[in-house]
């Protein structure tokens, strides 16, 4: 990524303590439309000196700003008022999305026009969070618990759904009265920081909500190795959640990790077949495969598997790749140069594991209804694929379906299980008891029966093994953002013997 130079392109700053701050080294960095290939926007980058900055705002948000004394139902109507600028912006926002991850239209602008009902939930939520008095067995003793916030948060989102991801980390965050810096992705950090211009709009007090763009290894690794950092909630690959679960654990910092998959759709012999086909190629070639929830690993039973499979071909081969601004679009350029290249290793492992290609299998730039575009990669499919091969094994977050064959339900689940991750998982079946009993075997924290893709702000989501740690949604989320203070009150007349434990 450059550095930005072109002083005429539309520039975007950090936000702390409710105000854009223009980076101390006066470095900017460029922000590529991946459709066009052209550099549209210059963004601040930030350095040790923003991300102080923008915790100390935090920490005195937290500590001595109108926030800290508001009461939990003053807080959710905020967040309810948030949620209605986020429907009237909606449109908007999901523009600069598209711009900035080149995700197709229809898809963020239905992302968007939902946001909404995370900050009514979560908002709802926020005068909910009830503590216990206890029947306490001691005489003259009086025990209640409260639930708190915990603090600064820290916020690292990824680039394929920025204000998706983000919004779950903050509806819940802030319904619990933390406060939050924010690092987006160095490649798509234009529609958060237009995001956050609302929550000054819904009248949420300077320095609740700030943020620092700019790289991983700089603004992000300086984030979470703050010491006034309490808590960081982050989804993003394994490799750098490995890093920040270390600083998290060098600075014994409360942490979340949403991290990558590599989920097995599961196609049995009772399947409905027309459905199943829908669900595969929804889990796999929607967003271009840049989902961590892709359904990346395909398992086809026998008894289907040549008539699954060359139907499977047929539909994915009418994929409409194109202008993701176009809401006939179906399949869209991938969102960064560096996963472009990684897409393309990816495919050539496959072919040098054995793999047979069955669509696809290479860029597809030179089409012309992808345009300018430097980035488009046909919907590859991929059979003859045993598990223990890497394009089985690793995510490819891309275009790229394995196809596995399997003989009875035993070994269907021994290789949806044989993976180090465990965040998703697609069943096709039409027998209840087959759904239920695959459902309870399988290791994923997100298990869809005869569906594929679909979250709601009221289910809990997240990994098993190493897909994550943690729960973003549902009421288990604000319990990720608050500690229990128990508080002991004695009415006894004496203080008893001090030299034993009470
Ligand atoms: P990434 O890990 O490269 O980056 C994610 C974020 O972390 C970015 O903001 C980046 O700047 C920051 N970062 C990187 N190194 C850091 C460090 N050392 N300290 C602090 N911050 C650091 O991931 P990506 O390429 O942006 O996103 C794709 C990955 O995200 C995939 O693996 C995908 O599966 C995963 N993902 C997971 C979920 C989920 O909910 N489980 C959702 C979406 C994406």
């Amino acid at each position: 990524m450059s550095t930005a130079t072109d002083l005429t392109l539309p520039t975007f700053d950090a936000f702390i303590e409710g105000q854009s701050v223009k980076p101390a080294s006066g470095d900017y960095f460029e922000t590529v439309n991946p459709y066009t290939s052209k550099v549209w926007a210059r963004v601040a980058r930030c350095g040790e000196a923003e991300v102080n900055a923008a915790v100390e705002s935090a920490q005195r948000a937290f500590t001595s700003s109108p926030w800290a004394t508001m009461t939990a139902s003053a807080r959710g109507a905020l967040l309810h008022k948030l949620g209605d600028l986020v429907a009237e912006h909606a449109a908007e926002l999901a523009e600069y999305e598209v711009r900035d991850n080149g995700k197709l239209i229809s898809e963020m602008g239905a992302q968007l026009a939902y946001m909404p009902q995370w900050w009514y939930y979560f908002g709802g939520l926020a005068d909910k969070i009830e503590g216990a008095v206890l029947p306490m067995d001691k005489p003259d003793t009086f025990n209640f618990t409260v639930h708190e916030p915990l603090g600064v948060v820290a916020a690292i989102t990824p680039w394929n759904s920025p204000i998706m991801l983000l919004t779950f980390k903050l509806a819940p965050a802030l319904a619990a009265g933390n406060t939050v810096v924010i690092k987006p992705s160095e490649f798509t950090s234009t529609s958060t920081l237009r995001f956050v211009e609302l929550f000054e709009q819904a009248g949420f007090p300077a320095g609740v909500v700030n943020v620092v763009t700019g790289f991983g290894a700089e603004a992000g690794s300086a984030l979470v190795d703050h010491p006034k950092v309490a808590k960081i909630a982050f989804t993003g690959g394994s490799e750098s959640g490995a890093k920040v679960y270390q600083a998290a654990a060098k600075g014994l910092k409360q942490c979340t990790l949403e991290l990558g998959g590599k989920s097995p759709n599961i196609v049995f012999d009772d399947a409905d077949i027309d459905n199943a086909i829908k669900g595969v190629i929804s889990g796999i070639f929607a967003a271009t495969g840049q989902t961590c929830i892709a359904g990346s690993r395909l398992l086809v039973q026998d008894g289907i598997y040549d008539e699954f499979v060359k139907r499977l071909v047929d539909f994915a081969a009418t994929a409409r790749m194109g202008d993701p601004m176009n809401k006939d679009t179906q399949v869209d350029p991938v969102t960064t140069p560096p996963q472009y290249e990684k897409i393309l290793r990816y495919i050539d492992i496959a072919k040098s594991e054995g793999a047979e290609v069955l669509l696809g299998g290479g860029p597809a730039t030179e089409r012309p209804e992808c345009g300018e575009s430097d980035f488009f990669i046909e919907p590859t499919i991929f059979a003859g694929v045993t598990n223990s091969m890497r394009i089985a094994q690793e995510e490819v977050f891309g275009p790229v379906l394995s196809i596995i064959r399997f003989k009875s339900d035993e070994q269907a689940v021994e290789i949806a299980n044989d993976i180090a991750f465990g965040l998703a998982a697609g069943v096709w079946t039409t027998s209840i008891k087959r759904a239920l009993s695959i459902s309870k075997a399988l290791r994923a924290g997100t298990v869809w029966v005869n569906t594929y893709r679909a979250i709601s702000y009221m289910s809990p989501f997240g990994g098993y093994k190493q897909s994550g740690i943690g729960r973003e949604n549902g009421v288990e989320a604000i319990r990720e953002y608050l500690q229990t203070k128990s508080v002991w009150l004695s009415t006894a007349d004496d203080v008893p013997n001090p030299f034993v434990m009470r």
